[in-house]
C-alpha cells in the first residue's frame, strides 16, 4: 500500500488520507499514528472506498509516523462497526472507538513497579497507617491506586514504602492470565440440561453462525448448560465473551465460573484500573484471554479467534445504552456473531417479546428448560390486594405480608422484600407550605437517602444534605417523606421485626464487589434473615433457605408512558419471583398491588406465562410496535429552551410525508429538563418494510443548528423519558 485512508476517533475530523513511508508495512485494519497539523491522531487504516470523502491529490500528501504493535482490527470487525454506525445512525469514529483499549494497551510490553503489604504488623500504627493495612490486605498497585482504595494521601503510603510495611514488586504488564480448565469440575446434568448442552457443544465446533433462545425458567441451570459450549470453545483454543447486564452481577458470575473452571474468567468493564484494563486488551487482541465477561462494551473488543457468544439474562433493558452510541448490545451481539460466523446463546427465564417472535419466525433455535434443577418446585404466587388488604398506617406492608415474614423468621428460613426504588422516599415536602423538593437540572424530585443524610436526583446526581427548615418558609423540623423506597422498608421491617437480621441491597450499598461478595456469604450463610433490595437482588442468586418473597409494590412499573411497562413488570416480578424455594422447601410469593385484574399481575398469578406474552404480543401488533414495527426517537436539546423548541421546529416541519413512516411531535420530552438541557423529543413509528435510517439521515443531515443544539437519533429506543 502506497497511500492510506484513516477513520480516525473524532468525528468532526472526518476522513484523512495519508502516504505510507518506505519500509513501512501497513494492511486494512492496521492501528497506526499520523501528523495532523502540529499534533498527533491514532486511527484504523480503512478500506477507502467503504469511507466516503475528497481524495487529496498525492503531492499533499504527509506520511504516515508509526504503526503501532497491535494486531490490526480484524475485517470482520470492521463490517460490525460499520453495520452499528449505520443502523444506529452514529458516527463511525465514536462504535471503532470502542474496539480499542487505552494508548499503553496498544503499545504492549514492559514492566511496572506495583506495591503490596509485606505483612509486618509493627506495634505502634498512626491512624492513617492502620486504615491502610487494614484497607489493603489483598491488593496491589501502584501509588495511586492503593491511595484511592485506602483513601488515605500518597505521601502515607510512601512513607509506609520507607517503614517497610509496603514492599516494590515488579510486575510484567502482559502477563498472561491462568488457563481454564474445561474438565476442572464437570456437572451432572440432568436430561433437558444435557440436551440444550450437546446442542452448545455441537454448535461452538460447527463454526457458523447459529443464535440461540435458551428459554430456561428460574433455577433450571441455563449456565451449567451453556457452560459447556464455554469448555467446548477453550478445547479448542478458541475465545468465549460472556455479556451480563450488570457490573453487580458478575461477582456471582465469576463465584460459578471459577467453581467450573478452576480459574477466573477476564474482567472487562467500564471502571477497570488502567493497568488491568490494559493486560485484559493485550489478552483480547493476542487471543490468550481464553473467557471474557464483561458489560455491553466488552462486545466490540478485538477478538483474535472468538468461538461462541453468550448474552445472559439477555431480557435485561441494560443492554441498550442511552447516551454515546445508544445501540442494543443484545441485538449487536447477534450481528456481532453473525460476522465472526459463530454461535450465540440468548438465556433468559423471561425473554423479551422481540427474542421469542424471532424464535417463533424460526430464525432463533430456541431451547427450553421447563424444570427446575433438582426437582425444586416453582414457588405458589399470591395477590395481595392493597385495598382491601389495607397495611397499618404510615406503613406499606399489608398483615398478611407481616404474618408471612414473621412465620419465616420462626422457622428459620428467609425472605426477600423487593422494591425497586433506591433512598427512603421518593418525594419529600414541607408539612407547612407544601414546598417540594425538586432537581434544579431535571424534571424530578429529589429523592430522601437517610443513610447519608442527602436528597439526591436519581437523573443527573445532584445532592443536597437534609435541611433541618424548610427552605421557602424556613419552618423548622417540618418536612415529611412521601411514599416509601427500600430504606423506608428496611426501617419498617426494623420495627415490625426487632430480631430479624436484615440486609439492604441497592446500588448505594452493594457498590463494591467485596461488598457484594459478603452479602452474598452472608445470606447463603444465614446471617441474614430477611433481605430488601431493588432490581439488583431480583436475578442471578440462589439462596436455598429462601422462601418467601414479597413484592412491595407491583404496580410501580406500570406508571409511565413506556411501551414496554408491562412486559417490565413481568419480567422483574417473575425474576425475583425465581428467588423463592429454590432448595429443598417449597416458595411462597406475595404480590402486592392494586391493579389485581390487571392483565400483567393475572398472569403472575396463575403462572400463565404463555397467555402474558400472547396478550403482549397483540397489544403490540395493534400498536405497530416492535417487534411488528419499528420505534425511533429524535431528541433535540439545549440549554437554552428556546433555541431547542425552535430546532425542534425545524426538524418537525421537514418531516417526511411516507405511507409507513408516522411522525408524531414535537413535544417536550416527559423529562423535559435533564441534567441542566431542555429536551423536545420526536417520535417515530415505522412499519418494518421503511427505510428507517435511510430516511432519517436523509431527512436530518442536511438541517444546520446553533452549536449549543444537540440532535440524539435514539433507534429502537427503549427509554422514553
Ligand atoms: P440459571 O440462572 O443459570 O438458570 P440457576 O441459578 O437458575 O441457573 O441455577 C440454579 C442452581 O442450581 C444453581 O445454584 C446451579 O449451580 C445449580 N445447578 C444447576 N444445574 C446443576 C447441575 N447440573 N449440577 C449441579 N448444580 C446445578
Ligand atoms: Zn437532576
Amino acid at each position: 500500500m502506497k497511500r492510506v485512508r484513516l477513520l480516525v476517533f473524532n468525528a468532526a475530523l472526518g476522513v484523512l488520507d495519508y502516504r505510507v513511508p518506505e519500509g513501512m508495512t501497513i494492511e486494512f485494519g492496521s492501528i497506526v499514528v499520523a501528523p495532523l497539523g502540529p499534533r498527533q491522531v491514532l486511527g484504523i487504516v480503512w478500506e477507502p472506498e467503504r469511507l466516503s470523502g475528497k481524495e487529496v491529490p498525492e503531492s499533499k500528501l504527509r506520511p504516515l509516523l508509526e504503526v503501532m504493535p497491535a494486531p490490526p482490527i480484524p475485517e470482520r470487525l470492521r463490517r460490525l462497526i460499520e453495520w452499528t454506525a449505520d443502523y444506529y445512525c452514529a458516527p463511525l469514529s465514536s462504535v471503532a472507538r470502542m474496539a480499542l483499549g487505552s494508548m499503553a494497551a496498544l503499545r504492549g510490553g514492559g514492566t511496572t513497579t506495583e506495591y503490596r503489604l509485606t505483612g509486618t504488623e509493627p506495634a505502634r500504627l498512626t491512624p492513617q497507617r492502620a486504615a491502610a493495612l487494614d484497607a489493603l490486605q489483598h491488593e496491589q498497585g501502584s501509588i495511586r491506586e492503593l491511595a484511592e482504595l485506602a483513601s488515605v494521601s500518597e505521601g502515607v503510603l510512601r512513607g509506609m514504602v520507607g517503614a517497610g510495611l509496603l514492599e516494590p514488586v515488579v510486575v510484567d504488564l502482559d502477563r498472561p492470565y491462568p488457563a481454564a480448565r474445561p474438565a476442572f469440575a464437570v456437572p451432572q446434568l440432568n436430561d433437558e440440561q444435557r440436551a440444550a448442552a450437546d446442542i452448545f457443544v455441537g454448535a461452538v465446533t460447527e463454526r457458523k453462525f447459529a443464535p440461540f433462545l435458551l428459554d430456561g425458567v428460574t433455577g433450571s441451570g441455563k449456565t451449567e448448560c451453556y457452560f459447556e459450549g464455554v469448555a467446548e470453545a477453550i478445547r479448542e483454543g478458541r475465545q468465549v465473551l460472556v455479556l451480563l447486564p450488570e457490573i453487580a452481577l458478575t461477582e456471582n458470575f465469576l463465584r460459578r465460573f471459577e467453581h467450573r473452571f478452576g480459574v477466573q474468567p477476564v474482567l472487562w468493564h467500564s471502571s477497570l484500573k488502567s493497568s488491568e484494563r490494559r493486560r485484559a486488551w493485550r489478552a483480547v487482541v493476542l487471543g490468550s484471554a481464553q473467557v471474557v465477561v464483561g458489560a455491553r462494551s466488552a462486545l466490540f473488543l478485538p477478538y483474535a479467534n472468538l468461538g461462541l457468544i453468550v448474552v445472559d439474562e439477555a431480557h435485561e433493558i441494560s443492554f441498550k445504552q442511552d447516551d454515546g452510541v445508544r445501540y442494543n448490545a443484545r441485538d449487536v451481539a447477534v450481528m456481532r456473531a453473525k460476522f465472526e460466523k459463530v454461535p450465540v446463546v440468548l438465556a433468559s427465564a423471561t425473554p423479551a417479546l422481540e427474542s421469542m417472535q424471532l424464535a417463533e419466525a424460526g430464525v432463533y433455535r430456541k431451547i427450553d428448560l421447563v424444570g427446575r434443577y433438582g426437582g425444586a418446585q416453582l414457588p405458589d404466587i399470591q395477590i395481595l390486594d392493597l385495598r382491601s388488604e389495607v397495611p397499618e398506617r404510615g406503613r406499606w406492608l399489608a398483615p398478611r405480608l407481616v404474618e408471612a415474614m414473621k412465620d419465616r423468621l420462626a422457622k428459620g428460613e428467609q425472605s426477600l422484600l423487593f422494591l425497586n426504588r433506591r433512598g427512603y422516599a421518593p418525594l419529600t415536602l414541607c408539612r407547612h407550605c407544601g414546598f417540594r423538593f425538586q432537581c434544579p437540572n431535571c424534571t424530578a424530585w429529589l429523592v430522601e437517602h437517610r443513610f447519608s443524610k442527602r436528597l439526591a436526583c436519581h437523573h443527573c446526581g445532584h445532592e443536597v444534605p437534609v435541611p433541618e427548615a424548610c427552605p421557602e418558609c424556613g419552618t423548622g423540623d417540618c418536612l415529611v417523606a412521601c411514599g416509601p423506597g427500600v430504606e423506608r422498608i428496611a426501617d419498617e421491617v426494623a420495627e415490625i421485626l426487632p430480631e430479624a437480621r436484615t440486609a439492604l441491597v441497592t446500588s448505594d450499598t452493594m457498590n463494591t464487589p467485596e461488598a457484594i461478595g459478603d452479602f452474598v456469604a452472608m445470606a447463603e450463610g444465614r446471617a441474614i434473615d430477611i433481605i430488601i433490595g431493588t432490581q439488583l437482588v431480583t436475578k442471578g442468586y440462589h439462596f436455598p433457605e429462601l422462601t418467601l418473597v414479597g413484592v412491595v409494590d407491583a404496580d410501580l412499573g406500570l406508571e409511565g408512558g413506556d411501551l414496554r411497562a408491562a412486559e417490565r413488570t413481568y419480567q422483574q416480578v417473575a425474576q425475583v419471583a425465581g428467588r423463592a424455594g429454590r432448595g429443598a422447601k417449597p416458595g411462597e410469593v406475595l404480590i402486592q398491588t392494586r391493579h389485581p385484574a390487571a392483565s400483567v399481575i393475572q398472569a403472575l398469578a396463575n403462572g400463565d406465562r404463555d397467555a402474558f406474552y400472547a396478550a403482549e404480543t397483540e397489544a403490540r401488533r395493534d400498536a405497530g410496535a416492535p417487534p411488528f414495527g419499528r420505534w425511533a426517537a429524535i431528541i433535540i436539546s439545549s440549554e437554552d429552551q428556546a433555541e431547542a423548541l425552535s430546532a425542534a421546529r425545524a426538524i418537525g416541519g421537514t418531516a417526511p410525508n411516507l405511507p409507513d413512516m408516522l411522525v408524531l411531535g414535537p413535544a417536550p420530552a416527559p423529562l423535559s429538563l435533564l441534567r441542566g438541557r431542555h429536551r423536545f423529543r420526536l417520535l417515530i413509528n415505522a412499519r418494518r418494510s421503511a427505510e428507517l435510517q435511510k430516511t432519517l439521515r436523509e431527512w436530518l443531515d442536511p438541517l444546520e443548528f446553533p452549536r449549543g443544539v444537540r440532535v440524539n437519533i435514539d433507534i429502537d429506543p427503549y427509554s422514553f423519558v
